[in-house]
Order: structure tokens, then sequence, then C-alpha cells
């Protein structure tokens, strides 16, 4: 018998690692009167408790501050330039997280703000820097809320959308399950608003030309986000090798809804998310220069660990922190890839150096390692 989508959705919820739960501003603040959705946000926050007592590491990214920050500032509907939705997102997000504060931490769960912007998210050296904040949040049982730095981010460099936003999140931090909460129970074969017979698309193993002129460019009140939106960002999670539902948030308990198999659309990811990760970091990325290590790091390197500065003989080309970087062994043959912890003028310094003096040599209490073992891919 084969397995339904539904069953596919809730297999991919209950048995992934690393979840990543975008809310859209429409459920968590109420279209009428401007405030938070209190009992809706306490019912949700039940259901990540559940997943963290099933051992599962959870991501919230959430919106909601342009539209408490509006209501707060007492804005007119028609005071939409973009610096006061900066100056309303501003006043907003304080609210935002002290509402996730309080009512996750009534059940016994710490939060963390993280604000990202575009630019720290495709630049480097800042992408590996939310990176290794965010995993240190995770291990440290934390709840990472994310919102998009709305107050510096200018018109050039917005995310503007949450959607993608998450599915950023969910590719920078390997998650392997992206959830879009959303106002519809997910992707229809034609707009529902115009035609009474449009079907849910339960699944989707392939985001085709068809799909996205389906989706249009719909968007709710609040949110900035439509349909096309979720396309781009279940694009971007499929590739990174990232389950993608999308499913109706305007339930109590949205998660349960799609563990029992209730609508959503299911979107296949490719592959799992440390091969895509491994892939991006050996395939697409240029290599900006080249760290020559000796017979001992190589054979660390083969047995799975990391790159430290002691095993380096040799550093060329010009690289930044994050950037990627080849690695050859003694005969000179490209072994691996990775991305640099440290710019090169620093790897310099740092060459054959035990990771103990990093400190002196460098003047601050840097990371031990030149490439991280999670940044690595051996080539043969
Ligand atoms: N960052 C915006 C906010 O918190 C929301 C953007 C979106 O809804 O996609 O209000």
């Amino acid at each position: 018998m084969s397995t339904s989508a539904d069953e596919r959705a809730a297999a991919a919820l209950t048995g992934a690692r690393r979840v990543v739960v975008k809310i859209g501003s429409s459920l968590l603040v109420d279209s009428e009167s401007g405030r938070l959705n209190r009992e809706w946000l306490a019912a949700l926050a039940e259901e990540f408790v559940r997943l963290r007592e099933r051992g599962q590491q959870l991501l919230v990214v959430s919106s909601g501050a342009i539209a408490l920050g509006r209501r707060y500032l007492g804005m007119q509907r028609e005071q939409r330039r973009l610096e006061e939705l900066q100056a309303a997102a501003a006043a907003g997000q304080v609210l935002l997280a002290h509402a996730y504060q309080d009512i996750l931490g009534e059940r016994g769960l710490r939060v963390a703000q993280v604000l990202l912007t575009l630019d720290d998210t495709e630049n480097r050296r800042r992408y590996l820097n939310a990176r290794s904040t965010l995993d240190q949040l995770l291990k440290l049982g934390v709840v990472p809320v994310v919102n998009e730095n709305d107050t510096v981010a200018t018109q050039e460099i917005r995310y503007g959308d949450n959607d993608r936003l998450a599915a950023r999140v969910a590719e920078m931090t390997s998650a392997d399950c992206l959830v879009l909460l959303s106002d519809v129970d997910g992707l229809y074969d034609a707009d529902p608003a115009c035609n009474p017979d449009a079907k849910l698309v339960p699944s989707v193993t392939e985001i085709t030309a068809a799909l996205e002129a389906v989706a249009g460019t719909s968007s709710t009140e609040f949110g900035t986000g439509g349909m096309a939106t979720k396309l781009v960002a279940a694009r971007i999670c499929v590739g990174a090798g990232c389950a993608t539902i999308i499913a109706n948030g305007h339930t109590m308990q949205p998660l349960e809804k799609i563990e029992q198999g209730g609508p959503c659309t299911w979107f296949a990811p490719r592959g799992t998310p440390l091969a895509a990760r491994k892939q991006w970091i050996a395939g697409s990325l240029v290599p900006r220069g080249v760290l020559v290590i000796d017979a001992g790091a190589e054979k660390a390197l083969r047995s799975g660990r990391s790159l430290l500065p002691v095993g380096l003989t040799a550093v060329e080309g010009s690289f930044q922190r994050g950037d990627a970087v080849t690695v050859r062994n003694p005969d000179g043959r490209e072994i691996a890839r990775g991305l640099a912890t440290y710019a090169c003028d620093e790897v310099q310094k740092l060459c054959g150096r035990r990771s103990e003096d990093i400190e002196t040599l460098l003047g601050y209490q840097g990371r031990n390692e030149v490439v991280h073992r999670d940044n690595l891919v051996l080539l043969d």
C-alpha cells in the first residue's frame, strides 16, 4: 500500500531532528483589534513542548512586529511608508519578544531573539556567525525566535517576507522540516478565492512553472507573503534537503493536525540537509584560498576531525572568514574543501601553531579550528 501525502507530511514533522515553524502575522495578531492572540500562541506553545519532549529541536520564525507596533504607536491604516513600517517594527518587536518569553516561559521553554537581514544570510562571514549562534542556542536548549531586522533593512536588502527568511533559517541550520503556518490549508491547483472547484495539492515532488503560475501573488492584510513567496521558500528548502509543509494555522494546535494527517501541502526534500550542505560547500562555492596541511592533519581529517592550526604548513590566497578554501595534502593533492573560520591574514599567523596559543597570537579568544568539521567536505 502506498503512503499518502498526508502521512508523509506527518512523518516529516514527527521524524525531523530540527524543525523550523514559521508563524505569520495574520495568525498571531487579531485583524480587528490589532492585539496578540495570546490563547492561540499558548496552545501552540503546548505543541512546542510536545516536540521538545520527543527530542526535537525547534526554531521559530515569527512575524507580527509591524502589526503589533502599528497599534502600539497609534498608526493609521494609510501610514505604510518604509520608515513608518520600520518604526512600527522597532516598537512591535519588543512586544513580540515579550509575548514569546512570557507565554513559552510559562511552559518551561526559554527563548532568545535573533534578528536577521538578507545580508546576514547571503554574506559569507555573517552567515557563519549566524549559523553558529543559532547552533549554540539550540545546544543550550533555547528556542530561537527569529524575525527580520526590519529597522536596519533597507528596501534593497530587505527580505520583505518571513517565508523566505524562514527558508534561509532552515537551510542555514540544516533543519529537516519547515512548517509554514498560513491562513489557507495549503497550495491549490487554482485560486480558491475565485474558483470553487479548486483542489488542495497534498504533495509536490517538483515545483513546476505551472504551480508557480497558480500560486500567483496573493497576500493577506497584515503579512506580506502570499502563496508565491511560500513556493519560493519551498524551493530553497527542498534544495537544502528540508521537507516543507504549508498548513492552516487558523486552528488551535495546528501541528497536531498535521501529525494526524490533516489537510496540508507537503514538498518532498531532495536528499538530506547534510548531503545538500556538503554539495553546496564542495560544488557551488568558488574557493578563495588554499590551506596546505601535514600528514598528521590529513589523517585527522580522514577520521572526521576538524582542521586545527597546528596541522597547517602553508596558506595561499586571499579569503575572508566564511569563504570556501581548498585543503591540500603534503603531495599537493586537493583532498577537501571547507569554510574558513578565520580570514587569510589570521590563518597566516596561526599556521603551524597550537590552538592554545590562538588568544596570544590574535589578541582574542577565537575558535580552535581553522576549518570546523561541520564545514568540511572530503573529496575522495
Ligand atoms: N517582519 C515583519 C513583521 O514582523 C513581517 C514580514 C512578513 O510577515 O512576512 O511584522
